[in-house]
């Protein structure tokens, strides 16, 4: 925190400062512009221009879309059980998430895009993720943004460019927050441009946008738990924004739950890519296995994971998948799954969608660059891999042996997929587990207000998205962007409402 009485100058001032231009960031532009006409809005974002656009912009842009109140009240509150939402943030999320569609589809009219029902890039018109607790009578569709990938996010990203009385700076970081010590009340920002810190005023609040941590090892790991884990969105979601609201004196909720909110997925990590590459969800053979550090296969391999955001259940509980337990891990294929199977998935990621990594539809061009390793048996492959020949061979052996048989004892794995690793040559490729979301943050009202630890509102400071989430633990597919969207325009309604903080100093003086 720094002191109004540090500040020798201002460099720059506004009405509303937003920190973090990805999807929360951007609706909370909107909104603060859209309420009040007279309203300077400064959005600043960490990253240069070209890789603005945050985790919003590599996401699958899949939008839960819900009619019925009390059915998406019942569901989330089982889905929250285990770190209950206070009830009425619930009711209102809930009332707010019912009227949400002519919204979108006002952002997506305005840009000139194409709202549509389902996903834009699978044939669900929803995803499910559990029935047995309320999705059915929760979900009315899923819906998104054309084209794929990033539609929600450049539509929104058009939304604030035509709105002149936006200013956008890039390469902005925020790094501090200046505040009065005895109230907490905020009066601006200390950012960091090209490593040179400045004061930005900001006269009626400022807004952090800046997403998770996934991107901060160290992070996963105090919070989380986890001893490795690596993004799939952007490397700038380096988890200051919770530093940041930590100094300023904010309650933080939902760092650590039972399980992690959006996943711990597979994924595929190389030098010169900071972030990873998530593996194929849609197979055309599936002579592959999963073999975790004791060379055996941990899991249902082609069980349909991402439906459950990688979470299985275990004794009536839903909790993580055990990627994160069994590392090292390799994926074992033969010739006929590397032929006819690009081995990511390109229509999301920050290495696919923002980079354009070009992955090889028969991915030859990975196996020259040395990713996947390849031998004529798998005694050698394993033996390349670093892994007890004898142990990688029966475990092949053995699923084979179920392929042969039709049933998989071992794993129930669904017969349809029970193909064998039968022709070589064999290859491996490492897996690492790889992270969504992180959801934690300052505890905030519904009306992105920040809570300190007395449970008040930090005077002028607000918070939305990813960054202090509602959401712990289970979670449906496409409430984290619409959260975004959600908290986004409550945090700029409310910020661009309140009257400047010098001109009320002032007047009182
Ligand atoms: C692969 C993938 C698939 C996903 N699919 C879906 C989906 O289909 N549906 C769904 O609902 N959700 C999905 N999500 C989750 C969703 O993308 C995020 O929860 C959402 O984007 C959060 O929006 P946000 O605005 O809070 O953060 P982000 O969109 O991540 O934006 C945060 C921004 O803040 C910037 N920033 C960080 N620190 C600073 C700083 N100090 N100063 C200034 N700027 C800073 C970052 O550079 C970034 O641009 C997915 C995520 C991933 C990675």
């Amino acid at each position: 925190m720094a002191s109004l009485g540090s500040v020798r100058e201002w460099h720059d001032e506004t009405d509303v400062l937003v920190c973090g231009f990805g999807l929360s960031g951007a609706a909370t532009a909107i909104e603060a512009h859209d309420s009040d006409p007279a309203a300077d809005v400064l959005l600043i974002e960490k990253m240069p221009e070209r890789h603005a656009g945050g985790n919003a912009r590599v996401s699958g842009q899949s939008l839960l879309i819900s009619k019925d109140v009390e059915a998406l009240k019942d569901y989330q509150r089982t889905m929250s059980a285990t770190n209950p939402i206070p009830e009425p943030m619930l009711d209102a999320w809930a009332r707010r998430m019912v009227e949400l569609e002519p919204y979108i589809e006002a952002r997506a009219k305005e840009a000139g895009a194409q709202y549509i029902h389902g996903s834009g890039w699978s044939a669900r018109e929803a995803v499910l993720e559990y029935p047995e607790l309320g999705a059915v009578a929760a979900v009315a569709h899923s819906a998104t943004i054309l084209p794929a990938p990033s539609g929600v996010w450049l539509a929104f990203k058009a939304n604030v460019e035509k709105r002149k009385r936006i200013r956008r700076q890039f390469e902005t970081a925020l790094v501090d927050l200046i505040q009065d010590p005895d109230t907490l009340e905020v009066f601006g920002a200390v950012v960091a441009v090209n490593g040179v810190r400045r004061n930005i005023k900001a006269r009626r609040g400022v807004v952090l946008c800046t997403g998770g941590f996934e991107n901060n090892l160290d992070m996963q790991r105090d919070y989380f738990g986890l001893s490795e884990a690596y993004p799939l969105g952007s490397p700038g979601n380096t988890g200051e924004g919770i530093k940041i609201l930590q100094k300023a004196g904010a309650d933080m909720w939902h760092l650590r739950n039972r399980g992690q909110s959006g996943g711990i997925w597979p994924g595929f990590r190389y030098p010169g890519h900071p972030t990873v590459f998530l593996r194929q969800m849609f197979w055309q053979s599936f002579s592959w296995i999963d073999v975790g550090a004791d060379s055996r296969r941990f899991i249902d391999e082609t069980h349909e994971w991402q439906i459950t955001h990688y979470k299985q259940k275990v004794q009536g509980e839903w909790i993580d998948t055990p990627h994160h337990r069994v590392m090292p891990m390799h994926m074992i294929f033969d010739e006929n799954t590397r032929m006819y199977n690009p081995l990511v998935i390109s229509v999301m990621t920050w290495n696919t969608v923002v980079e354009q990594y070009p992955w090889s539809e028969d991915n030859s061009v990975e196996l020259e660059k040395g990713w996947i390793t390849q031998a004529d048996s798998i005694e050698a492959l394993a033996r390349k891999i670093g892994r007890e020949p004898a142990v990688l061979q029966e475990t092949v052996r053995r699923y084979n042996d179920a392929c042969a048989s039709g049933t998989d004892a071992e794993f129930g794995r669904n017969p349809a997929t029970l193909q064998p690793i039968a022709k070589p040559p064999f290859y491996a490729i490492e897996i690492v587990p790889a992270i969504v979301c992180t959801g934690g943050g300052a505890r905030r009202t519904i009306e992105s207000e920040v809570l300190d630890h007395s449970g008040s509102p930090i005077a002028r400071l607000y918070e939305a998205g990813e960054l202090g989430s509602i959401f712990s633990n289970l979670y449906q597919n496409g409430s984290y962007l619409t959260e975004a969207m959600i908290s986004g325009r409550a945090a700029g309604r409310n910020a661009a409402s309140l009257s400047a903080w010098d001109a009320v100093r002032h007047s009182a003086a």
